[in-house]
């Protein structure tokens, strides 16, 4: 059985003070109504980390990450934050490769190996995503994209290490624009990930990793894209800064 989780991606939003409400309304729901084994992330900005981990440790379906780390281990490099720092402040996870880095701060295959490599080493799960753009998906090209993403950043990792990871599938045409991948076309790509996976690392790595799905994804469209045999889950972005619809979409497990 595949750890089934759905994963809050905060973005740049919400002060110390918003970013705490927020995380204990959704800790408090989750506490009342969520039964089942299914866990849940939270990927805050650095500032609330420390706070956020200290939560939670009453409770095992409720983790907390980062949504960045630097590539090095330590140094000159003003304003960034390494893999150890958000380790020492009890953070689990932390998002690499999002779209938003790619395209907006120029993260290539290359940089995104060095994050995964130090993530681990410090013991953070990284949650690598991969997704390709609509003019990638429009010129039949999304299969080829996503095998390079695979094969560049984290197919470099043996089996054991490769195994720690979670995957998040993100076509980029669907994050933060209300289109979402329908459920179908959504467990075409999971599908076509686990089968790589198979092929380079045998089909026990692949049946044990968890992958996610991330794209607009709400309470209304959650419970169709679970209910695929390969969707494992969910990286939210809108819908994880309103408590409700987070532990809706947590809920939207079979
Ligand atoms: C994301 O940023 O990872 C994401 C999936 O965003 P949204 O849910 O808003 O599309």
């Amino acid at each position: 059985m595949r750890t089934k989780i759905v994963a809050g991606n905060w973005k740049m939003n919400l002060d110390y003070f918003e970013g705490l409400n927020l995380f204990n309304e959704i800790v408090t729901l989750i506490k009342q109504e969520v039964t089942g084994k299914q866990e849940a992330i939270i990927c805050s900005p650095y500032i609330h980390l420390h706070a956020l981990a200290n939560l939670v440790i009453d409770t095992e379906k409720v983790s907390v990450g980062a949504q960045n780390a630097h590539h090095a281990e330590a140094g000159a490099f003003t304003g960034e934050i390494s893999a150890k720092m958000i380790h020492s402040v009890g953070a689990e996870y932390v998002i690499l490769g999002h779209s938003e880095r790619r395209q907006y701060f120029a993260e290539d295959g290359a940089l995104l190996t060095k994050k995964v490599d130090i993530a681990l080493a410090h013991h953070l799960t990284p949650i690598y995503c991969i997704g390709e753009t609509l003019k990638e998906r429009e010129s039949h090209k999304h299969f080829d994209v996503i095998k390079k993403q695979l094969v560049e950043s984290v197919f470099h990792l043996s089996a054991a290490d490769f195994s720690k990871l979670i995957l998040a599938y993100e076509p980029v045409w669907a994050i933060g624009t209300g289109v979402t991948a329908s459920a179908d076309q959504a467990q075409e790509i999971h599908a076509f990930i686990r089968k790589e996976i198979a092929a380079k690392y045998g089909k026990a790595v692949a049946d044990g990793i968890t992958i996610l799905y991330g794209g607009s994804c709400n309470p209304k469209n959650a419970h169709e894209l679970f209910a695929k045999h390969d969707i494992d889950g969910g990286l939210i972005g809108g819908a994880s800064l309103k408590a409700r619809d987070f532990v809706d979409i947590l809920k939207a497990f079979n």
